[in-house]
């Protein structure tokens, strides 16, 4: 990829990440994930510094588009709180019945 690169989003993992990198890249947008994990050495920094989206500063207008218009994909499948068994949207953390936080 040549000098001008911009970051146009941020992930917390990294099949998120690929699954727009991919989305792009359909779209003729060439476009890398990059990640500040220390080189591997604690994966788990992924989750508190980011995995990072870039493309080609002229690309970046287009990119922006197409992202927020994938806003728009269906909402995450619901999920069964572990404490009381209630059914939750996907798009709530916590249980809306007892307040208990997703795992
Ligand atoms: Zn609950």
């Amino acid at each position: 990829m040549s000098a001008e690169a911009v970051v146009i989003a941020t992930f917390t993992n990294l099949p998120e990440a690929e699954a727009a990198r991919s989305h792009l890249d359909s779209l003729g947008i060439s476009a890398e994930v990059k990640r500040d994990d220390v080189g591997g050495m604690h994966p788990h920094f992924d989750l508190s510094r980011g995995i990072k989206l870039l493309v080609n500063a002229e690309d970046e207008a287009t990119a922006r588009e197409t992202l927020a218009v994938r806003d728009d994909s269906p909402p995450a499948p619901a999920w069964a709180c572990p404490a009381c068994g209630e059914q939750v949207e996907g798009n709530f953390n916590a249980c809306w019945k007892c307040g208990r936080e997703r795992i």
